[in-house]
């Protein structure tokens, strides 16, 4: 039923349905009603923008605003072909807006749900309970009713839901027997890494040490020096180094053979080695010569070191094959650190001292401050 207007009161209020027709202002409406012969025309106007609103995408309202105004200037437009165009092309485009942000808002959650489902497959995979949760999902699905109206795209996301959580379902107890075993392939590798590493840990160590006497050779010793070198400049820690040579060695070799002499080696390293602190190093430098670096606070120290290695080889016999007695001599030469610029310095010396040793006739110690020894 339609409605007189008889007052201006009246019309004001059925001209707002709601704020989105609020732009007809009260003065053009009594301008236009003025104007005009024909009410129920205006009526019609003043409810098209209601008629018009866009429901989602609000970009085309200034069309239909432009529209209303353009009519409500001259109403009889209304009964013209263009005007009937406009307004039907204004629709149109309203609904195709409508439709492209629909769309485009569910592609985002698509992307959005497609992330989410990446993430949970890895926790599925990982967690304990997963087929129950995999129940739950499917169920949590099911119950969700997708209204009627929802447009297409939400409906294939649903379908495309459900498939992904079938796919998960039916491959996941292969993932987690593939998991499993992943698993205790990583056990056996890490094991047997950690084998190898010890085995390499050998080996360096192996390396570094000389097979026949069990105490450094040169190339262990090369990187002990540069320790105890470390040690002399930080910390002034003093030590001496001794050059030592067993005396006419090829003699013992050549009258009872290469493994007595090897024997004596063996020996000869032992009792250098007992005399020492641990913190002291010992090194066979070559075929029957050997370095010690002897660590200490009082040059005396050095000097009872070596003085007590001779006092021992002096006054004993070495025994090979139980009843072979063998005298063995040697002679050192021992610089102290402290006097020299570098160690290399400090071992040349040190080799000086014994190569003068041995010319002043062998078993015999020459320190570098002139002491001796024999
Ligand atoms: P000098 O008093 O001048 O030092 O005389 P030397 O005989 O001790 O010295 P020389 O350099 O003439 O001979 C050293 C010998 O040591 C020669 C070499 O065959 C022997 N030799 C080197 N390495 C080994 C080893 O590992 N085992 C044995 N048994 N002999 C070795
Ligand atoms: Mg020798
Ligand atoms: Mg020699």
């Amino acid at each position: 039923m339609q409605k007189d207007i008889d007052n201006n009161e009246e019309l004001e209020v059925s001209t707002q349905p709601n704020s989105s027709s609020s732009f007809i202002s009260k003065e053009m409406l009594h301008n236009t009603k003025s104007q005009l012969q024909n009410i129920e025309i205006l009526k019609f106007i003043t409810y098209l923008p209601e008629l018009l609103k866009p429901s989602i995408d609000q970009t085309i309202y200034h069309k239909i605003e432009e529209v209303v105004f353009d009519l409500m200037k001259s109403p009889e437009k209304l009964d013209e072909d263009s005007m009937i165009n406009k307004l039907v092309n204004i629709t149109n485009e309203r609904v195709d807006l409508d439709r492209l942000t629909l769309k485009s808002k569910s592609e985002d959650t698509k992307k959005f749900i497609s992330l989410l489902l990446k993430e949970y497959e890895k926790s599925l995979i990982v967690s304990n309970n997963s087929n129950e949760k995999i129940e739950n999902i499917k169920d949590d699905l099911a119950s969700l009713e997708i209204s009627e109206h929802s447009n297409r795209e939400m409906k294939l996301l649903h379908a495309k839901l459900s498939d992904v959580i079938y796919d998960l379902q039916t491959n996941l107890s292969d993932s987690k027997k593939e998991l499993a075993r992943g698993k205790d392939e990583c056990h056996k590798l890490d094991k047997n890494i950690k084998k190898l590493q010890k085995d390499l840990e050998k080996l360096k160590v192996e390396k570094d040490i000389d097979f026949l006497t069990g105490v450094l050779n040169r190339r262990g010793y090369t990187s002990v020096v540069l320790k105890v070198e470390n040690r002399y400049i930080t910390f002034n820690s003093d030590y001496a180094i001794i050059f030592i040579d067993i005396d006419n060695f090829k003699e013992i070799n050549d009258e009872y053979g290469h493994d007595c002499g090897d024997v004596v080696l063996k020996t000869f390293s032992t009792i250098l080695k007992k005399m020492m602190r641990d913190e002291d190093v010992i090194c066979r430098y070559g075929g029957e010569e050997f370095v010690t670096l002897i660590n200490y606070t009082k040059e005396d120290e050095v000097f009872k070191y070596i003085k007590r290695v001779k006092e021992i080889v002096d006054s004993h016999k070495f025994i090979y094959n139980e009843k072979t007695k063998i005298k063995v001599n040697f002679s050192a030469g021992v610089s102290f650190r402290s006097k020299y610029n570098s160690y290399e310095d400090a071992i040349k010396y040190a080799d000086i001292l014994l190569y003068k040793a041995k010319h002043e006739g062998r078993n015999k110690i020459i320190f570098d401050d002139s002491k001796t020894l024999s």
